[in-house]
């Protein structure tokens, strides 16, 4: 025996294999990377140091994506991302995580694309939710998320949960801030302050918690920022896929 089989052994689990994780990204890529971060670190934190995440990874181009959606042009991108999906399936994925929570509109697309298992976001946000015994829940996110019934009829009809947004000006600003800033990689103190009102107006409306309901809201809001819990869809998806992963 070599002298260095006994040390990896040591600190390692071997006897556990993980699936591979599909993950349709690039919306944005900043987000994206987060997934990355914090998949491989969850299974590290489980594992052992030297194991990390089995991970196929597709990112598209997120501009003419961002166009279709402004311009209401929801089939254009839905075919990319049942494309996306098929590529995904085709190169050996077990199952899909879909990097974003305002595709998520388009979820049907990429489920009738290919056979495999589907990981909605929704899922993970309200099992915390309701774990937590939250009731009442601000939802942070793109204006498609917010003001459409996607995502938040999944957290009111499966989970039993309520889901207040913030008014219209808010909105356009919180949607703003996702395009021009926080995609781009920018987070600007004065949107994080802008963020923190819009948190304690949805506090002030008997909310017990905060959805950060789009994938790079975390990059300008963490918990010391916010008087109220958050739930990060981020975190909870990225955590979901592990759990899968190794299930
Ligand atoms: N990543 C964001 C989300 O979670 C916004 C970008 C997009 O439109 O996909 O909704």
């Amino acid at each position: 025996m070599d002298s260095t089989d006994g040390m990896m052994a040591a600190f390692q689990r071997q006897d556990i294999d993980l699936r591979t994780m599909g993950l349709i990204g690039g919306m944005s890529w900043e987000s994206t990377a987060t997934y990355y971060r914090l998949m491989n670190q969850e299974v590290r934190t489980r594992l052992g140091p030297l194991r990390s995440a089995p991970l196929l990874i597709h990112s598209v181009d997120f501009g003419p994506i961002a166009e279709a959606q402004h311009d209401g042009r929801w089939d254009d991108a839905g075919a990319l991302l049942a494309d996306s999906a098929r590529r995904l399936h085709a190169a050996g994925a077990d199952a899909i995580v879909l990097c974003t929570n305002t595709m998520h509109k388009l979820a049907d697309a990429i489920t009738e694309a290919t056979p495999l298992p589907f990981l909605h976001i929704a899922a993970p946000v309200g099992q915390a939710a309701q774990q937590r015994g939250y009731r009442k829940l601000g939802l942070l996110a793109t204006a498609f998320t917010m003001e459409q019934a996607f995502l938040k009829d999944k957290l009111m009809q499966d989970h039993g949960l309520q889901v207040q947004i913030p008014d219209a000006p808010t909105r356009a600003e919180v949607h703003r801030v996702i395009y021009d800033e926080l995609c781009q990689g920018i987070a600007r103190e004065s949107s994080r302050d802008f963020y923190q009102r819009a948190i304690a107006r949805l506090q002030q409306e008997g909310c017990e918690a905060i959805v950060l309901g789009c994938t790079e809201i975390s990059l300008l809001i963490q918990q010391q920022h916010s008087p109220l819990p958050l739930l990060d869809t981020t975190a909870l998806h990225a955590q979901a896929a592990v759990e899968f992963a190794l299930a």
